[in-house]
């Protein structure tokens, strides 16, 4: 691991005037820029591994009393950003009101990593593409700009079918983020201007011609809290992966469903493990509104889901097992006992 300085954040405003000092792009997220530090389970790893090479650590822990609360007030979610995956997940008003929550992050990693990781690190978890995680391996458009994409013509089993571009097919990694998508949720943004809100549909960049550019946070911005109108009882999340435990997804679905006389009133769709960002099945979602539900109906708004994916040489088994996890998943909702 490389050198570098560690600062203690005594609050939000020394928080940000330190990281305001961070290069100019986002771009830096790789090299010698100043990195906020959380539960440091993911950047901690890309440092040892030579991927993220920052010279200044910003620990934001000590705004944990402000940063880590759980309200629910009328009927509105807010979750702060330092908030621990495991206490979250534990929360029994978040199970009975928002069960695509806590399903996603007890679905996610393990035990150890749950208690220490944040809210705000997870959904900014970075790609665990292996060439990506490799330094030996040169081209990585995500890590070196303009050097070309191993994964592409390389093993690119886990790897995206939906959002991708010529430069990268990296999936994003997350679980917790698909449930923000699904909910609509809103993400809390605070900086040197002050504080921010955007969609949380708005906050992961698709690769495009510029991988290496993955969120619209501004440099020194940090994501203080993520909110949430209304409660979603009919929700849930079903994740399919290579082993049943600590393990990243191969295909996720986040659904939430407005079920009334067994008409879906609202019924949203989010996928996890096949795509380059948090990915929100608009159109396939769209074609439940107003409808009852039943199995023809899940394998149309499935094909739907996967209309505009395009598969790579070992990664075509996921679009059959997507459509597979969108249908199950919106069984598992419809019939959901609430
Ligand atoms: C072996 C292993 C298995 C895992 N499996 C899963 C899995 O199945 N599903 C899943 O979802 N995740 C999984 N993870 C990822 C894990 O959940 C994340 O590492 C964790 O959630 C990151 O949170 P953290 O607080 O530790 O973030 P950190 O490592 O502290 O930070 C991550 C990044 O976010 C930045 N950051 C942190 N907080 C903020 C903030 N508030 N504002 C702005 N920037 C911030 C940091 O600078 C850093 O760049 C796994 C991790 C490991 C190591
Ligand atoms: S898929 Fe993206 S992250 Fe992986 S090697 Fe290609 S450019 Fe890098």
């Amino acid at each position: 691991m490389r050198p570098f300085t560690y600062q203690r954040a005594t609050d939000a405003p020394s928080a940000v005037q330190a990281l305001a000092a961070a290069a100019s792009t986002n771009t830096a997220l790789t090299d010698g820029a100043i990195q906020p530090l959380a539960g440091g389970t993911t950047l901690l790893d890309l440092m040892k591994l030579d991927v993220m090479r920052p010279s200044v650590l910003v620990d934001i822990n000590p705004l944990s009393n402000a940063w880590s609360a759980v309200s629910l007030d009328g009927g509105n979610l807010k979750l702060g950003a330092l908030a621990r995956m495991s206490d979250i997940a534990a929360n029994p008003d978040i199970q009975r009101n928002y069960p695509v929550i806590s399903d996603s992050l007890k679905l996610a990693a393990s035990p150890q990593l749950r208690n220490m990781a944040s809210l705000g690190g997870n959904v900014l978890q970075r790609t665990r593409c292996t060439y990506f995680r490799d330094v030996s391996y040169d081209n990585c458009n995500k890590r070196n700009p303009g050097s070309g994409c191993a994964a592409m013509d390389g093993f690119n089993r886990t790897h995206a079918v939906l959002g991708t571009s010529e430069q990268c097919i990296a999936t994003y990694p997350g679980d917790f983020a698909q449930a923000l998508m699904a909910l609509d949720a809103t993400v809390e943004i605070t900086g040197k201007a002050g504080v921010r809100s955007m969609p949380f549909a708005d906050l992961h960049k698709a690769p495009g011609n510029s991988p290496q550019i993955e969120t619209s946070l501004l440099p020194g911005e940090l994501i203080s809290a993520f909110s949430i109108q209304g409660r979603w009882p009919r929700s849930t999340y079903l994740k399919v992966r290579d082993r049943q435990s600590y393990e990243f997804a191969l295909s996720s679905a986040a659904i939430a469903l407005d079920v009334q006389d067994g008409t879906i009133r609202d019924s949203r769709i989010a996928l996890g493990g096949v795509a380059t960002i948090p990915w929100r099945a608009r159109e396939a979602e769209a074609l439940l509104k107003g409808q009852k539900f039943g199995d023809a109906l899940a394998s149309q708004v499935a094909e739907a889901a996967f209309k505009s994916a395009i598969s790579r040489k070992h990664n075509a088994f996921k679009i059959a097992l997507g459509k597979r996890v969108v249908s199950r998943g919106l069984q598992q909702a419809a019939t959901m006992e609430i």
